[in-house]
């Protein structure tokens, strides 16, 4: 059977940065399922998808859960690895539709971090504009050749979500919108673990929770 581990907590609080790390060696038995990272890839392509997520996107909101849905169901159902929940379930309709289809993850990690540590990092944040692997404009992790990524070679773009009205909106969607998921998902008995993101051990402690 394979486990499936929801990464949560407020855009920009560093959920794929961390997982990224802990993934280095073990590619083969993880797959990371990020939700913003299909949407930005279908709106390159202009896919049907992803025309139809842009607006919602440009403006901080969340698209509606019947196109995430289907997209993010399918994708664990598929996947023959241990999947990575990155940006999923992102509203209480979303998390009901998961567990209705019998989606029942094995853990929650939540990344907590303050309003101001994600609007700076929002500042300093550049990703690969094919793959979307995270970097910094700070000493945090540059690439290793300037903008360039270093797993594909590809350029590195500021996401235009990153900008300070947008990210400050999509705060407070996370409070509106996300932060009930927990409840839903405590009451069906799934295990939450919490680690304080902007703490410099934040690597190991996440490293543990995944061997629990
Ligand atoms: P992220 O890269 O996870 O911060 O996502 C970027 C954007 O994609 C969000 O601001 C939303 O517009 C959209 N998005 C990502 N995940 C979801 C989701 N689970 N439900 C609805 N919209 C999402």
């Amino acid at each position: 059977m394979k486990n499936i581990i929801v990464l949560f907590g407020k855009p920009g609080a560093g959920k794929g940065t961390r997982v990224s790390e802990f993934l280095v060696g073990r590619e083969e038995l993880y797959e990371v399922l990020s939700v913003g990272n299909l949407l930005r890839k279908a709106r390159k392509e202009q896919t049907e998808l992803g025309k139809k997520a842009e607006s919602y996107m440009d403006s901080g909101a969340l698209v509606p859960d019947e196109i995430i849905n289907e997209i993010v169901i399918e994708g664990i159902k598929t996947s023959n690895k241990n999947v990575f929940l990155d940006g999923y379930p992102r509203t209480v309709g979303q998390a009901k539709a998961m567990l209705k289809a019998g989606i029942y993850p094995d853990k929650v990690v939540n990344f907590d971090v303050s309003d101001e540590v994600v609007l700076q990092r929002a500042r300093d944040r550049i990703v690969c504009e094919k793959c979307g692997e995270p970097y910094t404009t700070n000493s945090f992790k540059p690439p290793k050749k300037q903008g360039y990524c270093d797993k594909c070679g590809s350029k590195l773009v500021r996401r235009a979500d990153d900008d300070e009205k947008v990210v400050r909106q999509r705060l407070q969607v996370y409070q509106e919108q996300t932060c009930p998921v927990l409840n839903i998902l405590m009451g069906n008995y799934i295990k939450i673990y919490t680690v304080n993101n902007a703490q410099k051990d934040a690597d190991k402690k996440f490293a543990e929770i995944m061997e629990h």
